[in-house]
């Protein structure tokens, strides 16, 4: 099947009593044992809703296994936590999510985790790569300023190092990037972002081979950060229509990039589908579209930053990102907020850095209202 017949089949539980065409909400937390080959149990995650999601993710990553979980950051902290041991060295791409960065820098030391953040080029991957290195960590297109790994040249890498490979694939979504198919060993998204994608629910997944699949259950069972069926079943109706939101999102992220890069008032657009940046041939090489993420800097000296986002009036600045309403935010106070001024100013996220998360409203009336706002 290809990607869109994926998203409306791929894991629909058949239910043989009512022969229902969607998969039911089963609300039980507790189910017989005598006559199963395995307990069933939410936190187990092998309850028929989570399952249902669990092969439809399958499906379109090209996974052997996978798991949900109750956020993304649950299912990134299950990942590391599962493979790596007190001593275990790992490498994290710098520019990636601000949330995934504190995480490292909060909580590894008192594990005795040993890391390294460091730029998304090969070369600096490889000088950071010690005997005691374990997993390489990137996430591309990164957060927020859409930069791009070249995910065949980390995987070919890693896999000659016998490291593991970890990419955060919430940007791109599997409609727009597959990076199993690369060569990475497992793909994390969270879900309360594109996969999702109506901005009400929080979830997180991680998709790989069945063989590391079994270590991170054992440790998702331990911590927990399960996820319940009603939020299961919205998440099985969201993902039937991620490829055609995902589409539109692709269509209008590339309008309003032009438009934008286009703009007076517009200092800088940093968007994978355009020839400026940077990346723009590995962008094209590794994903199929360029998404719905449209980072940029206004012209300080034309236009106030505070003044043009009270002035819109359909785009709202909200948090989050990937749902069907376009929003904005400033990514120093908050995806990044967590970050010191010295490790942004490193990355390049300057405090009038702004972060469209493209909806699937018309092209126009969200380039009216940008244009009313500046
Ligand atoms: C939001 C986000 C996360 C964290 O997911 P939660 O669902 O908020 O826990 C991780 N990675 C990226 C790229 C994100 O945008």
């Amino acid at each position: 099947m290809k990607k869109h017949t994926q998203c409306v089949h791929s894991g629909t539980y058949n239910d043989p009593g009512t022969k229902g065409v969607n998969t039911p909400i089963f609300t039980s937390s507790s189910f017989e044992y005598m006559d199963l080959p395995e307990n069933v149990y939410p936190r187990y995650n092998n309850t028929p809703n989570q399952k249902a999601v669990i092969n439809k993710l399958c499906a379109l990553e090209n996974a052997e296994d996978g798991l949900i979980f109750s956020s993304g950051m649950a299912a990134i902290s299950t990942a590391i936590f599962s493979l790596l041991s007190k001593g275990d060295h790992i490498v994290l791409q710098k520019d990636i999510y601000g949330g995934t960065h504190h995480f490292a820098t909060a909580e590894f030391d008192r594990f005795g985790i040993p890391y390294d953040f460091v730029s998304n080029q090969l070369e600096e991957i490889e000088k950071a790569v010690r005997n005691n290195t374990r997993i390489i960590y990137i996430e591309t297109p990164s957060n927020p300023l859409l930069l791009i790994t070249d995910i065949q040249a980390v995987a070919d890498y890693a896999r000659s190092k016998q490291i593991l490979t970890i990419i955060d694939n919430t940007f791109a979504t599997p409609i727009n990037q597959n990076p199993l198919d690369l060569g990475i060993d497992m793909v994390i998204h969270s879900g309360t972002k594109y996969i999702g994608g109506h901005g009400d629910i929080c979830c997180g997944a991680i998709l790989s081979s069945k063989a590391l699949m079994t270590g991170i259950k054992a440790t998702a069972a331990n911590l927990g950060g399960s996820l319940n069926a009603t939020t299961c079943y919205l998440i099985e109706r969201s993902l039937k229509t991620l490829g055609i939101r995902v589409e539109r999102q692709n269509q209008n992220g590339m309008s309003i990039a032009k438009y934008l890069q286009g703009h007076s008032c517009v200092k800088r657009v940093y968007y994978p589908g355009l020839k400026s940046h940077p990346d723009f041939e590995i962008a094209q090489k590794q994903m199929r579209a360029f998404g719905g993420m449209v980072s940029f800097e206004l012209d300080d000296k034309k236009v106030d930053q505070h003044q043009f986002l009270n002035k819109l009036k359909m785009v709202r600045p909200a948090l989050s990102l990937g749902g069907v309403e376009t929003i904005v935010c400033v990514p120093v106070v908050t995806s990044h907020e967590k970050m010191t001024p010295a490790e942004r100013r490193d990355l390049g996220i300057t405090d009038t850095l702004l972060r469209l998360s493209v909806g699937i409203e018309d092209a126009d009336d969200i380039m009216a209202d940008i244009e009313q706002a500046m």
